[in-house]
């Protein structure tokens, strides 16, 4: 067990693995990364549906997007791994006039990012995802440079090379407390006994509120389970699909192999740590479904290969970045809301700078720190799964 590291990296999941990518490739190596339980990348990212999308509301979500998404083309040969890109499109399904406003708004803030989205008529749909009913939709948004990743892949080579560049691991060691001195991190306290460092960064996830109150700190993070329901291989599954999402019941599918990987978030479930599979929601998400996507009714669910995961949820459904204003040393990396592995390479990369620049600079993350919450300045994300 390591007494001491410059830099303590809380949680590894595919954040904190980024970050100590990062880190570390810029040369900041006296590093530990702290995991509480006995594998590494065994929380949210291990259970998440996988999505990568540019489609946002906000520019810097979209840049965060952008950045990312980029960097997963070449992340095989750059970092080493499998990051299993799939940039099959994204397609979100519109049937209010109001939310369609919003979308053509989004979608022309996406073009002036340089971001290719195309607007879509009703009829348009069935070229994507044939058998939809569209006769009451209003339009629909295609993203083609969206699509689905393996999480577990990208954490797993970022750790790896992390690793190889002198980043160490705890795992199985739970941070239990913080040391302060003088209004600034001296170390922390864990299972496996005290570790003196001089930074800690908070990629905690779901668990992100938690750690931060350890340290007297009130980042407002919160769990939310939710679920991801499987079907057995279905033959009459349309051809090559895009990760289609109904906007309005907020029910989504893609592929996943020969089956279909479908959910919808509960809105009303209360925040908690539960992570049994929740078969009463199915029936509100079957019925969704079979709306929008009546040939759903040919496919059978496979029982044992659906799970819950949590969301890692902030007011906002924005992430928490950046260096705390009343803790020195403290850094957050938290509240992805949904949106974490999609945003982990751009994540690493602005944290990195923020500690060894003074600033993240490359992405301006100035809406995403902690202190937007003080003078109700946050803005509602609208694009949220
Ligand atoms: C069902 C579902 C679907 C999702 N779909 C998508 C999607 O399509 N696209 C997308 O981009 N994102 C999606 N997400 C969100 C995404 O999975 C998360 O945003 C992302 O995994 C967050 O990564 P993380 O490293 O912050 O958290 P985690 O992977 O949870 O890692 C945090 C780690 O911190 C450890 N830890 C916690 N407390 C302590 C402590 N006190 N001491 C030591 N270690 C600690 C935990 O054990 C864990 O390993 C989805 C999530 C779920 C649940």
């Amino acid at each position: 067990m390591l007494t001491r590291a410059q830099v303590v990296i809380v949680g590894a999941g595919v954040i904190g693995a980024s970050i100590a990518y990062h880190l570390a490739l810029r040369g900041c190596r006296d590093l530990l990364i702290v995991e509480k339980e006995a594998s590494e990348v065994s929380g949210s990212t291990a259970r998440s549906a996988a999505g990568v999308r540019h489609q946002f509301s906000s520019r810097t979500n979209i840049l965060l997007s952008r950045y990312s998404i980029e960097k997963l083309r070449s992340f095989d040969t750059e970092v080493g791994g499998h990051a299993e890109l799939h940039q099959v499109g994204y397609l979100f399904l519109v049937n209010d006039a109001a939310t369609w406003a919003q979308y053509q708004r989004n979608a022309a803030l996406q073009r002036e990012l340089a971001v290719r989205v195309e607007l879509l008529s009703p009829a348009e749909v069935a070229r994507f995802v044939p058998g939809t009913r569209s006769d009451d939709l209003v339009g629909a948004t295609f993203g083609p440079d969206d699509g689905y990743c393996d999480p577990y892949g990208i954490a797993m080579g970022y750790l790896r090379a992390a690793r190889r560049m002198g980043a160490r691991l705890q795992r199985a060691t739970a941070v239990t407390g913080f040391a302060i001195s003088g209004g600034a991190v001296t170390g922390v306290t864990t299972t496996g006994g005290p570790i003196a460092c001089d930074v800690v960064i908070n990629a905690a996830g779901p668990w992100a509120g938690e750690v931060a109150a350890l340290a007297g700190l009130d980042v407002p993070v919160r769990p939310y389970r939710r679920n991801v329901y499987l079907t057995a291989p279905f033959p009459e599954l349309p051809g090559p699909m895009p990760l289609t999402i109904d906007v309005g019941s907020g029910f989504y599918m893609r592929h996943e192999g020969a089956s279909i990987l479908m959910g919808k978030s509960n809105p009303d479930e209360p925040s908690s740590f539960t992570l049994n599979v929740d078969w009463a929601w199915l029936d509100h998400v079957l019925e969704a479904g079979l709306y929008r996507f009546p040939f759903l009714a040919k496919a059978s669910l496979a029982e044992r290969q659906c799970w819950a995961g949590l969301y890692e949820i902030t007011p906002d459904h924005n992430p928490i970045l950046g260096r705390h204003p009343d803790l020195a040393g403290y850094l957050d990396a938290s509240g992805f809301s949904g949106h974490g592995i999609m945003h982990a390479p751009a994540t690493g990369m602005l944290i990195a700078e923020e500690l060894l620049d003074g600033r993240a600079h490359t992405i301006d993350i100035d809406e995403l720190r902690i202190s937007r919450f003080r003078g109700g300045r946050h803005h509602l994300e609208q694009n949220i799964v």
